[in-house]
């Protein structure tokens, strides 16, 4: 399936909140979730009740949103949580978590997910030292996430650590402003995310 490339406001209305997709315009009245609080589209205003797999679904539709994830990759994303002890459905949230375009979007090195994937792409940062360019690279306990030195004079990169500063880094990443760089203390446990995701809902749709 290919990545969606339309208005991503319409993604937030169809999953009835904010997934924070837009950077600064997210936090303001310009939001469209505020002015249009309805589904996008024809029957966008008539309200249907969900099936339980209705309900499921939309869920899972919006972890996927949140993090910018295809289908088949978040399907091997379940597959992986699946296999890792502990529960299934906090393993997945640690793994999405743990994408290096989530890392980067968390540290404040850009100002929404989709913009982090594309800076990510685009050869901005460092783990360990080497460039990676992947955004969906998983970070482990104990690297290191740096901005690419030469890229830290560029004035994209200034404007966005400009419009991130004061952001709340969440604890299991230990930020180091002076260097632009974090380790990860630990990967995120379910109490370090703080997204409105029922992920025991996606369990239950893939255990179907
Ligand atoms: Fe979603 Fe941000 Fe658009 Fe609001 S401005 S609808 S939060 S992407």
């Amino acid at each position: 399936m290919a990545r969606y490339t339309g208005a991503v406001c319409r993604l937030c209305r169809r999953e009835g909140q904010k997934l924070f997709l837009k950077g600064e315009r997210c936090y303001s009245d310009k939001c469209s979730i505020n002015k249009r609080q309805y589904a996008p589209g024809q029957h966008g205003q008539s309200r249907k009740k969900l099936s339980e797999y209705g309900v499921q679904l939309r869920e899972k539709q919006k972890a996927r949103r949140y993090y910018g994830v295809l289908e088949s990759q978040f399907a091997k994303y379940f597959e992986m949580a699946e296999k890792k002890k502990g529960i299934t459905g906090e393993n997945l949230l640690q793994i999405l978590e743990s994408r290096l375009d989530n890392v980067v979007y968390r540290l404040g090195f850009a100002v929404s997910r989709p913009e982090a994937r594309q800076l990510v792409k685009h050869g901005h940062f460092t783990v360990n030292g080497n460039k990676v360019d992947i955004p969906s690279y998983l970070i482990k306990e104990g690297d290191v996430i740096a901005i690419k030195e030469n890229s830290r004079s560029l004035t994209k990169i200034k404007a966005v650590l400009e419009q991130t500063e004061g952001k709340v880094i969440p604890a299991w990443l230990d930020l180091d402003k002076n260097t632009s760089s974090a380790k990860v203390v630990k990967l995120a446990a379910r109490e370090d995310i703080d997204l409105e995701i029922k992920e025991h809902l996606i369990v239950e749709l893939y255990s179907k």
